[in-house]
Formats: structure tokens, sequence, C-alpha cells
């Protein structure tokens, strides 16, 4: 398995091939995309409940700021390391000029486990590390959001302290935020309701040959009963099963997290196993998921069905993995979950892959939406939202659907060349 810089760099470096830039051109965009323009690192000290003082690592990566203020989430996780935040900033840049948002990219976090600490300890973590980046970020500057082990509450916290440190009423510094205070409706599904819009798109220009004409319009019969296999049930994942079985009328046959994998051919309850996680934080010991019927990593992945939906953590997939695949496509619902090689396999096997910077956009679009709506001081329906999400989402993958076809080439790369572009020429214009 690669590191992530290695994967990110190689992505560059195969995409800028496939542009129409000078030699000289490709040379200095890849020369100014492969380094973030910032890497912020704070050591901050947190005194907590149990009288211990700790001192925390928090990153905050600023990778390109051509097409607008810094966006990106922030993640709280004992694995979060610079490497990682650099290429997930790359990948930001790479999703909002992809989705024409007027935004750079940037990614951060925090080196902890949130879940061995108390909610009172959480609490004083983020206060102190928004103290600690508040003088890099800003509603025209960086925009930080949630990512894996933040959410809603994480950003008002930050943004609450960031406010009273600038003794001002901007809420438009973090997005993701609580409904109650500046949050925006339909922000916490975005992420899992764009990665169905992804699906519904492919089942539609992939799908039509093996169904009949007047099925085209309605999509939910278009994937009835087709089957899913998904690693990973955090927000991303678990509103995508949601939103895949109830509305698409899809089955998900094997499901995995932290604590192990599991299959099921005639499909898990994902109303019953949301219920499950959120009272116990994993799937383990949920309706159909009990420890002794786990199967291993690899055993998961070569679980027959239509997609595969990974929507845990970056490299996920590699050699191996690819081999075993028995899907027609791979929705990637986390940040970098295919290494180089495995993508290469999949291309080779005839395997679309609908990547990440496409796939969960979602989450950054409806940011948009949210950082729109604190600039205006308005606030839109949930109907809007899922309209103007479904909207953007679908021209999107229009447009990355038919750069591949043109470029033959894959989406992947197709979504590069075509958000490449757009931040040359706003450096060079
Ligand atoms: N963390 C999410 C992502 O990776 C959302 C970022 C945002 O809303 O700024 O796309």
């Amino acid at each position: 398995m690669k590191n992530m810089c290695d994967l990110y760099q190689e992505q560059l470096a195969l995409a800028i091939e496939n542009t129409c830039f000078s030699a000289e051109c490709k040379e200095e965009i890849v020369e100014i995309l492969k380094q973030p323009k910032h890497e912020i690192i704070v050591n901050f000290p947190v005194k907590l409940s149990n009288g211990h003082l700790k001192v925390f690592k928090g990153y905050r990566i600023q990778h390109n700021n051509f097409c607008g203020p810094y966006k990106g989430g922030l993640r709280f996780h004992h694995n979060t390391h610079l490497d990682e935040c650099k290429a997930l900033a790359f990948w930001m840049t790479v999703k909002c000029a992809l989705q024409e948002l007027p935004f750079g990219g940037a990614k951060g976090g925090v080196k902890f486990d949130p879940r061995e600490y108390s909610t009172d300890d959480l609490h004083k973590i983020c206060k102190a590390f928004a103290r600690a980046i508040y003088k890099y970020v800003g509603s025209e500057r960086d925009i930080p959001a949630p990512d894996v082990g933040t959410n809603s509450k994480t950003m008002d916290w930050m943004t609450a302290e960031t406010r009273r440190l600038n003794h001002d009423h901007d809420f438009g510094v973090y997005t993701g935020k609580s409904l109650i205070f500046g949050g925006s409706q339909g922000r916490t599904e975005a992420t899992g309701r764009g990665l169905m819009h992804c699906v519904e798109k492919w089942a539609e220009l992939t799908g039509a040959a093996h169904i009949s004409a007047t099925d085209l319009g309605e999509n939910h019969q278009i994937l009835k009963d087709r089957t899913f296999i998904l690693q990973g049930f955090g927000n991303v994942g678990s509103f995508a099963a949601k939103l895949l079985t109830e509305r698409l009328g899809m089955k998900c046959v094997g499901l995995g997290d932290h604590t192990g994998y599991w299959t099921n051919a005639e499909g898990f309850s994902i109303m019953e196993l949301r219920n499950w996680v959120s009272e116990t934080g994993c799937l383990s010991r949920g309706p159909g998921c009990a420890p002794e019927q786990a199967v291993d990593k690899l055993a998961f992945f070569s679980q027959a069905c239509d997609l595969v939906i990974p929507a845990a953590l970056e490299l996920q997939i590699g050699e191996e993995e690819a081999h075993a695949l028995q899907c027609s496509a791979v929705i990637e619902g986390a940040n970098g979950p295919i290494d180089t090689d495995a993508d290469r396999i999949l291309t080779e096997r005839g395997i679309t892959v609908v990547p990440d910077v496409l796939a969960n956009s979602g989450g950054v679009v409806v940011s948009y939406y949210e950082w729109l709506q604190n600039k205006r001081c308005e606030y839109w329906s949930l109907e809007k939202v899922r309209n103007d999400l479904e909207k953007r989402m679908d021209k999107a993958f229009n447009r990355v659907w038919s750069k591949a076809q043109e470029l033959k080439t894959t989406m992947r790369i197709a979504a590069y060349v075509l958000a490449i572009e757009r931040i040359q020429y706003a450096y060079d214009t």
C-alpha cells in the first residue's frame, strides 16, 4: 500500500497528462498543486476534567485558494497525521473546483480518539483547538466543517469560541453547525444524499440497457433489489445506506466498520442498525452482526453485489481487494479509499469507479449553501436545499461522465481534468 501523499501525487500526475495545457504549464500546475500553501501545526494544552493537563496535536493544512477561501473538514482521529491532512486538503481543492464552488481546499484535525473522552472534555478540547487556530480561519479565509469524528456540536463550540475571540457575529466561519446555531437544513444527510444521486445517475447512464424505457424516469424501479456492500457506518455510510434502501429499494448485503465485517444475502435492516449504532457506537452485536458471524475483510470485499461503497477511511482497497471485488461499480463515499494500483486493476476489470471528489461532494455543496445563508441572513427550506443539491450533483456527474467519454478515460481522471482546468484558469487570469 502507498502512503497518502504518494496516492494524490500519482493521481495528479496521471490527470495532468490528460489536460490540453502546454508542457510548461503542466509542469507549473503540478509544482503548485503537489504541495499545500500552508501547513499549520499546533500543540495546545487542555486541562481535562480529571485534573490532568494534556497537550494535543492539531493540524490545519491550507492547500490552495485560487478559487476562493480554503474549505474543508476537521477530523478527530487517533491516526490523524500531517501527510493524511495534506492529501485530504488536496482532494478538497479538487472537489470544490469540480463542483464549481467559490472555495479552495483545506483539511485539518486533532490526533486523538474522541470516543475516549467525556462530552465535558470534548467541549474543552474543541474550544482550545478553536483558540489555537482562530487566527488562520474566517468566512473569507478558511472555513472548516465536520469530517471523521466531528459533528455539528463540534462546529458549534468552535464557532462560538472564534466569535468570542474576534468580537464578531460571523457564523460563516464554520459550516456543518446545528440548525439552532446558524446551520443549514439538510447538511447532516448531505454527503449520503449526494452519494445516492450519484448512484441514481450511474444507474441511469449505465443500467439503461437492462431496463425498459418506461422505467427510465423512475430510478427506484431501475435499482429495486439491486445490491450493495458498505464499509463504514458513520455519518456518510449510514445516511447512504438509509437512502439507498428506503428510497431506491436497494438491498445491503454486506456491512463493515472498525469492529468487523458481516455479509447477509437476504439484506440487513438498515433502520434497526442505525438505531443500534446511535446507541452503541458500532455495528458489532447489532441485528445480523453477531461477532461469531463476522467474516474477514477479504471475504467481505469478495461478496457478489452491484455496488461497493467504501465509506470509512482512506487506502482500504489495495491490489488484493481490487482483484477480489465482484461488482459493477465502486462509489467512493470515503476520501482516497482506493490506491493507485488497485484503481488500475479496477479499470482493467471494467469496474466503474465514481471518484470521491464527486461521490462525496454533497457535504461541501451543502456547506456552501450554509455559508451563503449565513452571509445573507437567510434560512432555506429543506426542500430547497435538497432540490439544489440534486441539481448540482446531477450536473457534476453529467460533466464528469461526458469528459470521461470524450477523453476515453476514467471518471477520476475526467473529474481531475475539469477541476484542474478551473484552478489553472483562476491562477493564470
Ligand atoms: N469533510 C467533508 C468532505 O470531506 C465536508 C467538507 C466541508 O463541508 O467543508 O468533503
